[in-house]
């Protein structure tokens, strides 16, 4: 391998009989995992679950496995990064199989890479499962194409909570060439910076620009908001969506507005005759 991500350091032996998978479990239903993420969480032995990851896709693991959850979702703080790490290198070396679940697709965010780079720097060959990313669900879960040949030439998945250390997304330009090239926006993380993001976007998008804020995708308990980009702070508080929340804007998004806007001007009589 030429990557130097991928390349094994020598630093401690291979493990010689353990393994570890890194498992996209998908937005949260559970028939929407992949058949190969399925096998391999029943053959853990030894599972690290992630915040997000449905019970119901950890009850498919074999009643002996051993299973750690690391979020920080339920007022705990989350397990430290190097711990998770260190964690999975020991199982490994005892020989157990290693499953790491991780809500929606492993490389999508949520550390993945950093997390891969880091065992694979250590010795710990990773194998990765792909799972659906919650962007791609919260759009499919409202009926909308992320790409479109007239709306949408591409999508672009950003992050609305860039870390401590990284310099925070540039929206002002992300609006101009979403404009300019004809992108959707998919934001994850966006909840507790969505009035910086708004201002932002505003900048560069059109007020009437159409956006859609899916909290839960694919869960019993899904929500969503349809609304313009001048509105969005406004109607998340009013509606309260919170966390997880994937927030979508585009000119994908304008048939939906527009059923929704002819839904509302319809008199009352004949929206309750329906
Ligand atoms: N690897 C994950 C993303 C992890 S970052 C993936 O590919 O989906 C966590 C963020 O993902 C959340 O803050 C939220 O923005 C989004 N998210 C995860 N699951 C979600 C769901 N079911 N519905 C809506 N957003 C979700």
């Amino acid at each position: 391998m030429t990557n130097k991500i991928h390349t094994f350091t020598g630093a401690v032996p291979p493990s010689r009989s353990g393994s570890c998978t890194l498992v996209g479990a998908g937005p949260g239903d559970p028939e929407l995992l992949t058949l190969k993420a399925l096998k391999a969480i029943q053959s853990a032995t030894v599972l690290l679950i992630d915040d997000l990851v449905n019970p119901a896709i950890v009850a498919f693991a074999t009643p002996t496995a051993r299973i750690v959850h690391v979020g920080k979702r339920g007022g705990c703080k989350s397990t430290p990064q190097a711990f998770i790490e260190k964690l999975i290198i020991m199982a490994v070396r005892e020989g157990e199989t290693v499953v790491r679940l991780k809500g929606g697709d492993p490389l999508i965010f949520g550390r993945g890479g950093e997390e891969m780079a880091h065992l694979q720097a250590a010795g710990v060959a990773v194998t990765v499962i792909n799972g659906i990313t919650a962007g791609l669900a919260a759009a499919t879960v409202l009926g909308v194409p992320l790409t479109h040949r007239e709306h949408a030439h591409g999508v672009v998945f950003v992050t609305g909570h860039a870390g401590d250390t990284a310099a925070g997304t540039d929206w002002p330009a992300l609006a101009t060439i979403a404009r300019s090239a004809k992108l959707t926006l998919v934001i994850y993380m966006g909840v507790s910076k969505v009035q910086h993001i708004q201002d932002g976007l505003l900048t560069g998008l059109p007020g009437d620009t159409p956006v859609a804020v899916v909290q839960n995708a694919s869960l019993q308990q899904q929500r969503h908001v349809i609304c313009a980009l001048a509105e969005l702070q406004h109607t998340m508080a009013h509606e309260q969506l919170g966390s997880p929340s994937v927030i979508v804007v585009g000119d994908v998004l304008r048939g939906l507005a527009l059923a929704q806007q002819a839904s509302v001007d319809l008199p009352a009589a004949s929206r309750s005759g329906r």
